[in-house]
């Protein structure tokens, strides 16, 4: 794994200029921008870690903002959220998503086994009625198989939605789509919960791998993670740990059983060009 520069845009920076940016002005702009195509996607790998084999890419929208510059979506997608402008502009990145991971498949990157795509879906797409067959079209028109798309969704928003909510997500599941529980161990699941969602990958939530940080690590904290780990095997979910900033942390996660993960110590988030030569 090689480190790759440091962030090339604010994402996170409590000085910068952006944060000055009122969420009046970013909201009222946010349809323009749409149309006006000032949205793109990063992409940062998934890595398998019995082998560190390269497992997929999940899409990470950003917006160019012609006078703010590069905004992370931390700044715009809850907004997006509150509008309903999340339902078109996350149609946008599954089908651009999913249009990549075909042109990677196409080119043979990933090896023997085809490179799959996660796309986060929002509470408010999970409530669309269009959903399920937005999706199958998406798929259907870039000639990319179900099982290479994964939808990660928020344990918290699973955990809220009732039967209903969940029939779009079970009805994707049994085509192939994969789910994932997205920021796991935020949510306050009740764990035998688990057992009723379409899930087939939970993602442990960076919370836990910063966790691991320290060294020696917290005892307790490991048998946390090797108590999820163990539940989630049980339950037939792989496991996704996210925020791998360390070699000492990777190997840590791995000898608890952690199926893949994601995080900078594999690569920072990065245009489509440079996946293949991500890992
Ligand atoms: P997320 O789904 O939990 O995505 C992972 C976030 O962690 C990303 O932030 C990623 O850049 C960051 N990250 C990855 N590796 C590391 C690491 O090793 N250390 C640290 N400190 N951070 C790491 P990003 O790109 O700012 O995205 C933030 C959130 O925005 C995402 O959190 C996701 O919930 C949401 N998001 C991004 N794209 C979309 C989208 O297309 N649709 C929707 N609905 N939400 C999106
Ligand atoms: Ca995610
Ligand atoms: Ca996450
Ligand atoms: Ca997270």
């Amino acid at each position: 794994a090689k480190a790759e520069g440091g962030n090339r845009y604010a994402l996170a920076d409590p000085d910068s200029d952006a944060r000055a940016i009122s969420r009046h002005h970013l909201t009222h702009h946010l349809p323009a921008a749409l149309k006006g195509a000032e949205f793109f996607i990063e992409y940062q790998p998934l890595v398998r870690m019995e082998d560190g084999s390269l497992e997929g890419a999940e899409a990470l929208v950003r917006w160019s903002h012609p006078r703010h510059g590069v905004l992370g979506p931390d700044r715009f997608i809850p907004l997006a959220e509150h509008t309903g402008l999340i339902v078109p502009l996350g149609r946008w990145v599954l089908q651009e998503a999913v249009r990549q991971a075909c042109k990677w498949q196409v080119r043979g990157i990933g090896g023997a086994r085809p490179l799959k795509v996660n796309v986060n879906l929002s509470p408010r797409q999970l409530h669309h009625p269009e959903l399920v067959d937005d999706t199958i079209a998406v798929l259907e028109e870039a000639g990319l198989p179900p099982s290479s798309l994964c939808l990660e969704v928020t344990e918290t928003a699973m955990i809220r939605a009732d039967e209903n909510e969940l029939r779009p997500l079970r009805e994707l599941a049994e085509l192939g789509v994969g789910i994932a529980l997205d920021d796991f161990g935020t949510g306050y699941s009740n764990l035998a919960n688990l057992r009723r969602l379409p899930a087939s990958t939970l993602k442990l939530d960076r919370s836990f791998t910063q966790g691991l940080q320290r060294d020696p690590a917290d005892p307790v904290d490991l048998k946390i993670v090797e108590g999820i780990v163990s539940l989630a095997h049980t339950l037939q979910l792989s496991v996704t740990v996210e925020g791998v900033e360390t070699g000492a942390q990777a190997q840590q996660l791995r000898d608890l059983g952690c199926d893949s993960a994601q995080g900078w110590f594999y690569a920072r988030p990065g245009p489509p060009e440079r996946l293949p030569q991500a890992v």
